[in-house]
């Protein structure tokens, strides 16, 4: 990279770009000219220098051009170049992470280095069965197979590049700790791409901002390259193959109604530029899209803001209970169930309740805090009046919580995980929370290498994607900490499946 466009960004208050509010406008190249860099965003990395190529340096012609430069794209980006290929990323946002910028809880993995060191026995058939068992049965099953089996690799992969993941925590529906987070507990999502970048630069992968792809283009069924706006350009870069890795629909309230009526209204975690490009891009050249209506809302998210509140928070113990201070459902279970009872509750929302030791294991609370989201006192009685919930609800709430995790039994809503410490240390704290959309689970038909399929389930020669654009993999209901394994492994295999392609 001879020309850097170079920008200081501080990921912990400022880097990625939360579409606030369902009616939100998150038209594309709106929000690609757009500086929001002003924008709050739930990531909680320290600060990072962003370094992009100079618009100037953009090629005619690249082996492999990949769209979007979110966790999938860079590591495909990197892999490719690995392979002996000639890459470029072009990203259509001021910045690069996409919802990745944004990812909290972690990334899962079974039979890892990490979780044998420290005396975990999981294996990746319990991590597929479990998998399946969250997605309703109704998961690509070689594309699960293919997630498990290369998940410890992945994992060592990016350990090798310097991005260690080895603090383990639970997300809902999985009953060992296999979410793989930084060594500090800090989010996934601003170390992991703050660790991708780093390695872009080293290998001097060009990646171009404000770079919106509009169109792919292909000649008797090959693909051949993409139409990008550039500055106020519209340019054709040709290439032999093209990785789309744009993400999913989660900011493009339009298409997410027309997928699932019902979620007209809600608000979303999702970054601005998730809206859906790739998919329609494919569809235009053929490609099959599936499981378009299977969008998941998240249990947890500030109303506010549209901020996550991460899964670790109740990995890490919390509990949920409604304005009445009562527990109501088992926090561990899978979101779309723990959505839903929220749903059933009179008043659509609940709190988080935890004590000052789930705050020290999960450094994102700290954000939370600065964003004004949490509330605490140094009683539970404290804490209950300031949240207007009844004192004596709220203290035996807490109460029997603790006893069942000394018995290791809730025999109130049968949790079995996430029950390593009580409530027992003040402060406490509360956290007013409701259901979000947050992941689009539907999305391209991809095999194993990658390869994007048609309607007649045939590969489209010199397409290739990976992450959250795909579907199929999570089946109705992505599992927390599934989507950046899913990113990491398919974006790998999309780098090397790619530059074996051009070779
Ligand atoms: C708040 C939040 C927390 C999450 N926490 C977790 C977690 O802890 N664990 C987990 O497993 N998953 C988590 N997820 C989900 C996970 O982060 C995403 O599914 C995943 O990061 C998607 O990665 P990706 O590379 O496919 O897409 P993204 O990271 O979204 O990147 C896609 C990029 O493509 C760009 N793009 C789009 N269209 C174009 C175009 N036309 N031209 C050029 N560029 C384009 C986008 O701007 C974006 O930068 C979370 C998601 C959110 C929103």
């Amino acid at each position: 990279m001879k020309k850097i466009f170079s920008g200081l960004l501080v990921l912990s208050s400022v880097l990625l770009l939360t579409a606030c509010g369902s009616d939100k406008k998150t038209d594309s190249s709106e929000s690609a000219k757009t500086d929001k860099t002003s924008e709050t965003s739930d990531v909680t990395s320290a600060a990072s220098a962003q370094e992009y190529t100079d618009p100037s340096e953009l090629k005619d012609s690249y082996d492999v051009v990949i769209v979007g430069a979110g966790g999938a794209g860079m590591a495909a980006a990197i892999q490719a170049k690995e392979a002996g290929a000639n890459p470029v990323i072009l990203e259509k946002m001021p910045v690069a992470g996409g919802n990745t910028s944004k990812a909290s809880a972690g990334m899962n993995a079974s039979e890892t280095k990490f979780q044998k060191d420290q005396g975990i026995e999981d294996s990746n058939d319990k991590f597929f069965e479990e998998s399946l068992a969250g997605g309703g049965g109704t998961n690509d099953q070689e594309l699960l197979h293919y997630l498990v089996d290369n998940s410890s690799a992945a994992i060592d992969w990016l350990d090798s590049m310097g991005i260690t993941l080895d603090n383990l925590t639970t997300t809902g529906g999985m009953s060992e700790k296999r979410t793989h987070r930084p060594s500090d507990g800090s989010a996934v999502g601003g170390y992991l791409v703050d660790g991708l970048m780093k390695n872009i630069h080293e290998r001097e992968i060009p990646l171009f901002v404000n770079a919106d792809v509009v169109k792919i283009n292909e000649k008797d069924g090959t693909v051949t390259g993409v139409n990008v706006k550039i500055g106020e350009e519209e340019k054709t870069v040709s290439s032999k193959a093209v990785v789309v890795t744009t993400g999913g629909f989660g900011a493009n309230m339009d298409m997410v109604v027309e997928n699932k009526p019902e979620l007209k209204g809600y608000v979303t975690t999702n970054q601005a530029g998730s809206t859906g490009d790739g998919i329609k891009m494919i569809e235009a050249l053929g490609g099959q899209t599936v499981d378009m209506d299977q969008i998941q809302i998240h249990p947890t998210v500030d109303q506010t803001k549209s901020l996550l509140i991460t899964e670790a928070v109740r990995g890490e113990g919390a509990i949920l209970v409604s304005q009445e201070g009562n527990r109501f459902f088992n926090e561990m279970e899978t979101r779309d169930k723990v959505s839903a009872a929220i749903i059933a509750l009179p008043e659509k929302s609940a709190y988080l309740i935890f004590d000052a030791g789930v705050k020290e294991r999960v450094k994102a609370i700290d954000f939370y805090e600065e964003q004004g989201l949490v509330k605490s006192a140094d009683s539970l009685e404290a804490l209950a009046k300031e949240i207007n919930v009844s004192e004596d609800n709220l203290q035996t709430t807490v109460e029997t919580w603790n006893k069942a995790v000394a018995d290791k039994k809730d025999a109130e809503f049968g949790r079995e995980t996430a029950m390593d410490n009580d409530l027992s240390k003040g402060p406490y704290y509360a956290i007013a929370i409701a259901p979000g959309i947050h992941h689009t689970m539907g999305g391209v038909k991809i095999n194993t290498n990658t390869e994007v399929l048609n309607t007649e389930n045939k590969v489209i020669p010199g397409l290739f994607a990976a992450g959250e654009v795909t579907g199929g993999v999570h089946g109705n209901n992505r599992i927390g900490g599934n989507a950046v394994a899913d990113i990491i492994i398919f974006g790998r295999q999309a780098g090397t499946k790619s530059a074996e392609f051009v070779k």
